[in-house]
């Protein structure tokens, strides 16, 4: 078994699709640090199978050893290059639903004018994702649906997001389970890991409720100064605060976005990889 196990988002984690500036050779180090530390590496992302692969395509990132997609309902285990979805976390998810296809969910929300399905591709085996007018009442729309889904004991999770390129609002619904701390909590038990030997590395909302967990985490320096109060604010609320690091760039020539991100808060919680880095990176 691997000694630890990293999770890490993509978007602006690892990726450096941000505004702020990559520091060069910190995606390779990540790699050479991933292959030579002892590491099971997992990504845990919003995007699906193809887009995953084409991050690590075009991005020349490490093929991990587990990938959590499509906001968190489904799970893969990659081994030789090859993806195969693990049955386990569908079944564990599915409970939340009963089984119930979302074409049945659907239709229980049918007299919601404002939602208008998203595009088949966009749709999930345990996701139902719709359009939205920005302008919305959001908070009491999300009230509503949730009383509707409750009434069919649909435990579900709604996730709320605005495309501000297209000016739309996007509403997923997932089972209440299907969600990034849960799915990493899920695959600690699956790789028979623990929580004192896993990290995971984040930048954005979305991140926050593992941030602020007890899974030992890492807050990239590009995260915005809004995620970065909240996650204080919480902890400070939650006394979680052994398990939050947040970069803070001048390591090892890194500048603390993106993977240089990761390596820094990587090594604050398993200072033994140090010694890894400086082999691997000629000064
Ligand atoms: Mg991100």
């Amino acid at each position: 078994m691997k000694n630890i196990l990293l999770c890490c988002d993509l978007d602006r984690t690892v990726l450096p699709n941000g505004h702020q500036p990559e520091s060069p050779g910190a995606r390779e180090l990540f790699a050479d640090l991933v292959h030579g530390g002892d590491i099971l590496l997992a990504y845990v992302s919003g995007r699906d199978k193809t887009l995953l692969l084409e991050a690590i395509d075009k991005y020349n990132i490490p093929v991990p050893d587990y990938a959590i997609g499509d906001v968190g309902t489904t799970m893969y285990r990659i081994e030789d290059g090859h993806w195969s979805e693990m049955d386990s976390w569908a079944k564990h998810i599915a409970e939340d639903w009963h089984n119930i296809a979302p074409s049945e969910i659907h239709s229980y929300l049918a007299d919601f004018n404002a939602l208008r399905l998203q595009e088949d591709s966009k749709q999930g085996k345990h996701k139902l994702s719709y359009y939205v007018p920005v302008d919305i009442d959001t908070a009491a729309l999300l009230g509503t649906i949730k009383s509707r889904l409750d009434e069919h004991a649909i435990h579900a999770n709604l996730i709320w997001s605005i495309d501000e390129i297209k000016n739309v609002g996007l509403l997923d619904i997932l089972p209440a389970r299907a969600n990034k701390l849960h799915a990493i909590e899920f695959l600690i038990s699956q790789t028979g890991s623990s929580k004192s030997h896993t990290v995971f590395a984040g930048d954005s909302g979305n991140d926050l409720p593992v941030i602020v967990s007890d899974v030992p985490s890492v807050l990239v320096k590009n995260a915005s100064a809004d995620v970065q109060d909240e996650a204080w604010h919480t902890i400070e609320k939650n006394g979680n605060k052994n398990f939050i690091y947040i970069a803070q760039g001048d390591f090892h020539g890194l500048n603390g976005n993106y993977s240089a991100g990761i390596i820094e808060g990587l090594i604050h919680y398993h200072p033994q990889l140090e010694k890894l880095l400086s082999q691997v990176k000629p000064d």
